[in-house]
């Protein structure tokens, strides 16, 4: 078995401070971004960083010296990992805990939804296959990807428990797990016998090919293909016609991940919803110096109970640049955030509209999606979710993640019990009144329970 590789390169670094100065959540002074940083390299406490980063990988970038700072981060959190374990609420994304998202959310599935998702967790894909990996994240919305006729040109596959190949799991660095992952997918790939992987995340393609082999030891002997060059080229070439022009005023969230590559994957997206008739106005932080979704801010957690005010806190920076921009939309190209874009919508009572890029293309193709009622419901099967969750981690301590993988029965993927209190908050939260009262006092306890 082969070790993990340290992505940091202690012997470019010199401490300048730069990463930490430039930073756009934490904008360090030097001297004092000096400090913490060397603090970091010699693992003595800090006092900014892993309090406080939203894990958006824009440090890289600003690095003079390619040392990858942002890696090291993650080494230190994966050092606070084995130290301390992950905090209760974090069994929602873990999906062999319980309960977790995906169990509970099974229970606000539509019959259609229901039968999307079954026949994309039950395929077993064959060598002549081109399988799109749908992912943890769309799996919550598979109203943007179902029924669609891009869907035509690939055999979706939703494997939970592959963990989105550890690309969270390797934002909040717990690294020894993303190791045990990057195995188990290359199993899963190998014993299927695919050649052709399509993820449709950016994040779950750069997992694949940049840090599974050069960070965990495990190459894969798939091709794997990026959604979104695949999307760009099929629609220049014709395949994929967009007859339907949108002209929307749109802005675009470059999620982390897309400044993480050598080559960034915010050039694609933006070049697709411009064949869709929208035009694009940029937000003040964009591209290597995006602001997290607000999801990252849990990577960084102090209190358990604070991790959702955290979460939102970090979300309404990027909604009050959003709306500024004077744009009718916000634009995702990631499933991963766009769960947390939509809830905070909600709970911050912003008036821009949110789409999944899919949604858009999807739009300019003549196809009928059922917008915003979809994403409305579903932000708010989220945040009662979330609230339940939220309780039930009161009562539970922090823990360490010991299995991965689903038994035969997809035991805890399948809701056990009839979760009355959680179907009671999202009843109450189904009336415009209670979602107005609730958001309201979301907003005015998070100042006091938040640790941003
Ligand atoms: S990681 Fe890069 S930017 Fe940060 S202190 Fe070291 S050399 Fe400077
Ligand atoms: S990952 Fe982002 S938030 Fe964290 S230190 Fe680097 S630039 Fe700052």
């Amino acid at each position: 078995m082969t070790e993990r590789i340290s992505a940091f390169h202690a012997e470019r670094c010199d401490i300048c401070g730069e990463c930490l100065h430039r930073c756009p959540v934490l904008e360090l002074p030097l001297a004092e971004a000096k400090e913490e940083f060397r603090n970091l390299v010699e693992g003595r406490k800090s006092s900014y960083v892993l309090d406080k980063c939203t894990t958006c990988f824009s440090c890289n970038l600003y690095c003079p010296q390619n040392a990858n700072p942002y890696q090291l981060i993650l080494e230190r959190w994966n050092d606070r990992y084995k130290q301390r374990g992950a905090p209760p609420l974090y069994k929602f994304v873990c999906p062999t805990e319980e309960p977790n998202i995906w169990q509970l959310m099974n229970i606000f599935f539509s019959d259609r939804e229901k039968q999307w998702v079954s026949e994309w967790m039950n395929y077993i894909p064959g060598p002549e296959d081109v399988v799109l990996l749908v992912g943890n994240y769309t799996h919550l919305f598979p109203f943007i990807l179902g029924g669609s006729r891009l869907l035509d040109y690939f055999k979706p596959i939703d494997r939970i428990d592959q963990w989105e190949g550890g690309a969270y799991l390797y934002q909040a660095g717990y690294l020894d797990l993303v190791k045990e992952v990057a195995e188990r997918t290359k199993k899963d790939f190998d014993t299927w016998g695919v050649k052709t992987v399509v993820p449709l995340l950016d994040a779950v393609y750069r997992i694949f090919t940049e840090v599974h082999p050069r960070e965990m030891g495990v190459e894969h002997s798939q091709s794997f293909i990026n959604f979104h060059d695949w999307l760009l080229e099929n629609i220049d070439s014709g395949e994929i016609r967009l007859e339907n022009k949108l002209n929307l005023m749109v802005t675009v969230h470059d999620n982390c991940y897309s400044k993480s590559a050598d080559k960034p994957y915010w050039d694609a997206p933006r070049e697709i919803l411009r064949r869709c008739g929208c035009k694009i106005l940029e937000m003040e932080h964009n591209r290597k110096d995006s602001l997290c979704c607000g999801f990252g801010a849990g990577a960084s957690w102090v209190r358990n109970i604070s991790i959702p005010f955290d979460i939102i806190h970090e979300g309404t920076k990027k909604f009050r640049e959003a709306e500024a921009t004077g744009a009718d939309a916000l634009v995702s190209y990631c499933g991963g955030c766009i769960y947390l874009l939509w809830a905070a919508r909600e709970l911050l009572g912003s008036k821009i509209g949110v789409y999944h890029m899919v949604e858009i293309v999807r739009m300019a193709m003549g196809e009928t999606i059922n917008y915003p009622s979809d994403h409305v419901e579903r932000a708010w099967d989220i945040i009662s979710i979330i609230t339940y969750q939220l309780i039930v981690s009161l009562f539970q301590k922090n823990f360490y993640i010991e299995r991965l993988t689903f038994d035969e029965g997809m035991s805890t993927f399948k809701p056990r019990g009839r979760y009355l209190l959680l179907r009671m908050i999202r009843k109450v939260l189904s009336f415009s009144l209670t979602r107005k009262a609730y958001a309201a006092m979301f907003r005015m306890i998070m100042p006091l329970i938040s640790t941003r």
